[in-house]
């Protein structure tokens, strides 16, 4: 396998004209050391991370040294944040490499953190510890649990000191992605009145990600659809798994439909749907209940944006069509996390399951994963299910309506709890669980809790039965956890 020297870099994006990116060196990073490295994320790229021994690696993965083919830049893209439109954003704490391809796949490589860029504003361009470790294990829990995201290489640490509210440490994440393009980028040219970057920018994109569109006449409008069909399925897998992503600003919404821009996310203990992970978002704009309408919002500011490409007519068709590929998919994940077929019954039982969850602030994976040992048989109580619930009688009306659809749809307890243990998993990243990776590593220099995370998070619907207090509902002390975007 070839290492960061040997491996042949191309980059795609600095084939486009040059105002759509900026040259931009890495800035050198104080005593880089290697935190983490991904082999998962290393075989798609096929990279060899052969010489460890000597830190060599960290040099690469944190840009102080950089291959020899690579031509590092930052992306300029703009972005409506909290409804408001901001007209120049761009990659401020974030450079691309260059581009790998394996096996017929085209991998952008980029530093986060790797220090200043034209789009820096004011700030730094670092990213602090913190915030790197949730990125990096977050991105690669959502590939676990099997949602589209972008994917993370490697975390390297630093003695770099950083000034937030307080002193930290920087570190940079290596994430790749098929693209790192938002709709933000095409609102960019949009606003500037660039028609024709507009169309070489959906050029780029349809030749690159979506080739089979090349010779459709109507390959603009095509394009959006596809990118309407991805965002509406991401958006059910979010809420049917119950993570918010914090700042779903137009900026940070993927071009391919991947999560992407790890910041303040969370990921529901108890079924609340008003749920708030970012508390500088007072007015719940990006609250977990509101994801999929905002999702719907910001396709509406792409299509405008790509309106110099796209008749008014086309875009407002594609856009009908995002509130019944939603709710399809939503329906069928949730079918699929209660083992019955979504037939009509199914709507009903559901939205009564979330309400009770909700009314009795009963933890959402828990009960998900527990409902696998649910019998159908008729005299059974399920009492480990019951005692979940502060209003049993509420429980116990609910399960005799799920015992008679599953009765009626045959179903096999067993055949159904083992079709059920894929689809809800035993753990995911709660707040509390980063929490204590952070502070072991900050703190005591000490990154197991990373390692046995990353193991647990990377195949969360196995038992994993020695790591059983990973899958426990948050301590009283981490259930206010406040998470921001200073990060
Ligand atoms: P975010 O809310 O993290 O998506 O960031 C919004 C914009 O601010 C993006 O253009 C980021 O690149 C930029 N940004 C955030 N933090 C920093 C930082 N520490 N240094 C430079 N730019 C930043
Ligand atoms: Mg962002
Ligand atoms: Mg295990």
């Amino acid at each position: 396998m070839p290492n960061f020297e040997t491996r042949t870099f191309t980059s795609n994006y600095a084939t486009l004209p040059e105002h759509f990116y900026s040259q931009i060196n890495p800035t050198p990073l104080e005593n880089a050391q290697l935190l983490h490295f991904n082999s998962a994320a290393a075989n798609l790229i096929d990279i060899e991370p052969d010489h460890f021994e000597n830190n060599t690696i960290a040099e690469y993965l944190c840009g102080n040294i950089l291959p020899s083919q690579s031509k590092p830049i930052a992306a300029v893209y703009a972005g409506h944040q909290f409804g408001h439109y901001v007209a120049q954003l761009g990659d401020g704490r974030a450079i691309s490499i260059g581009g790998i391809t394996h096996n017929q796949q085209h991998w952008e490589l980029q530093l986060k953190g790797a220090g200043p860029t034209p789009y820096s504003r004011n700030s730094d361009g670092r990213a602090v510890l913190r915030s790197s470790i949730r990125e990096y294990l977050c991105s690669e829990a959502m590939h676990g649990l099997g949602i589209p995201t972008t994917r993370a290489l490697s975390l390297v640490g630093s003695s770099q000191t950083v000034y937030r509210e307080t002193i930290e440490t920087a570190a940079v994440v290596m994430r790749i992605s098929p693209s790192f393009i938002r709709f933000g980028s095409f609102e960019y040219f949009f606003y500037r009145g660039q028609a024709n970057e507009v169309r070489t920018l959906a050029d780029y994109v349809i030749t690159h990600h979506f080739p089979e569109l090349v010779e459709e006449t109507n390959k603009y409008p095509l394009f959006l659809q596809q990118v309407i069909t991805s965002t509406a399925k991401l958006m059910a897998h979010w809420q049917a798994i119950g993570f918010a992503h914090g700042v779903m600003n137009t900026d940070n919404m993927s071009i391919l439909g991947l999560t992407l821009d790890y910041s303040p996310f969370g990921f529901l203990d108890n079924y609340d749907p008003e749920f708030i992970c970012n508390h500088t978002d007072h007015a719940g704009r990006y609250a977990f209940d509101q994801q999929p309408d905002v999702a719907a919002w910001n396709l509406t500011r792409l299509a405008q944006a790509l309106t110099p490409i796209i008749s008014v007519e086309d875009a407002k068709s594609a856009l009908s069509t995002y509130p019944a590929q939603f709710a399809s998919t939503y329906i069928n994940l949730m079918c699929a996390k209660l083992g019955i077929n979504a037939d009509k019954l199914a709507v009903p039982l559901i939205m009564q399951l979330l309400d009770l969850l909700k009314t009795n602030h009963v933890d959402y994976t828990i009960f998900m994963r527990q409902l696998a040992h649910f019998s159908s048989s008729p005299n059974a109580t399920n009492e480990t299910l019951r005692d979940l619930f502060i209003d049993r009688n509420a429980f116990d009306n609910w399960a005799e309506r799920y015992k008679v659809t599953l009765n009626e749809q045959h179903s096999v307890d067993d055949v159904r709890a083992a079709q059920m243990n894929q689809v809800n998993p035993k753990y995911i990243l709660r707040n509390y669980l980063a929490e204590n990776a952070i502070v072991a590593a900050r703190e005591h220099n000490d990154i197991s809790e990373i390692n046995t995370l990353m193991h647990l998070l990377q195949s969360p619907y196995d038992e994993h039965p020695e790591h059983e207090t990973y899958a426990a509902a948050p301590p009283d002390w981490a259930k206010h956890i406040s998470v921001s975007c200073s990060s």
